[in-house]
């Protein structure tokens, strides 16, 4: 039987070193801040907006959550961004994915100053972690992934990664990162083009799944031994469930769990990641933004 792999007691470790590094910060006059903005009433959005907020103020982290409406115009949205932008109680500022149709999210995210891009979104963000430049920002989520890789001892330098899904939110900056110098993973992505998939992921040291399809891969894709990183959240029908649905990983976890060496249930183990690396990335731009030349320090 695969070791669970814990997001959420990994998550309450990263949360203990970040509360030393706000008490440092603070100390020094400055308290991180993040403002997360929710065009519209997605009530998945909502939950995630809800969660992040919520944990901004634990931390002690100065919390801005703007709720706009539906009918938000580009426009408005550009104003608000802006605003934000100019803000020196704002050290991060996440746009909630995704926004209603009247909305060119890319536009948006071009518009956020990439110094306070906690998302990692911006091109500018991109281009750094492709340079391997660390004062950018990288995804919450393929940056939780590789922390949870690391605190589980998974020998990752030469290790053949498969990544499964290729979008800027995941799979790319995934890929990208697991290939980096000092990290050094042999890295395959594979995307719904691909040939072949149970075959190359049975070469696979370690399985990274992120393509939003439940219980894709399955006991036949995995070796014995590997370790597998389920990102997957999918809403899967559940009478038994008082919701009407279960959430679900890109893995099957009850067959995979048995092969596997190591493996992280859905929920409760990318997703609590997420979070913490986005309190990581707010603390970090702080972090920049307090101590690089000539900046005053706030408050
Ligand atoms: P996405 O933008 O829809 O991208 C999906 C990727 O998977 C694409 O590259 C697509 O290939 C590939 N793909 C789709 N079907 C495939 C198939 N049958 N075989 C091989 N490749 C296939 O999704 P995403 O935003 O990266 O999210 C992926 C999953 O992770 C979703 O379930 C999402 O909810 C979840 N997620 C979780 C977290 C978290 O915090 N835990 C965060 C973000 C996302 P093409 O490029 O060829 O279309």
């Amino acid at each position: 039987m695969a070791k669970l792999i814990d997001g959420r007691a990994i998550a309450e470790r990263v949360y203990a070193e970040l509360r030393d590094e706000i008490a440092s910060l603070k100390s020094r006059g400055a308290t991180p801040g993040l403002a997360v903005v929710l065009v519209g009433d997605d009530p998945a959005s909502r939950a995630y907006v809800r969660a992040k907020d919520k944990m901004c103020r634990e931390l002690g982290l100065h919390s801005v959550k703007l709720e706009l409406p539906a009918t938000t115009t580009q426009e408005e949205l550009l104003a608000r961004v802006n605003a934000l932008n100019r803000d020196e109680k704002i050290d991060g500022i996440l746009v909630q994915s995704p926004p209603p149709p009247q909305i060119d999210e890319a536009a948006i995210v071009r518009a956020l100053d990439p110094r306070k891009d906690v998302d990692g979104f911006h091109p500018l963000n991109v281009a750094k972690l492709t340079l391997d430049d660390d004062s950018g920002f990288v995804p919450c989520t393929p940056l939780g992934c590789l922390r949870l890789l690391r605190e589980t001892g998974t020998v990752l330098s030469a290790a053949n990664v498969v990544v499964l899904g290729r979008s800027m939110i995941v799979g790319k900056p995934m890929a990208l990162l697991l290939m980096r110098k000092g990290i050094d993973a042999t890295v395959t992505v594979i995307h719904s083009r691909t040939r072949n998939i149970p075959e190359i992921c049975r070469r696979a040291d370690v399985i990274v799944a992120a393509i939003g399809r439940p219980h894709f891969v399955r006991t036949e894709f995995v070796r014995e031994g590997a370790t597998v990183i389920d990102v997957g959240i999918n809403r899967m029908e559940d009478a038994g469930n008082e919701r009407g649905y279960k959430l679900v990983g890109d893995v099957d976890f009850d067959g995979v769990s048995k092969v596997a060496g190591a493996i992280t249930p859905v929920p409760g183990g990318v997703g609590p990641m997420t979070i913490a690396m986005l309190m990581s990335n707010t603390i970090k731009a702080c972090r920049q933004n307090s101590t690089s030349p000539g900046t005053v320090l706030k408050n």
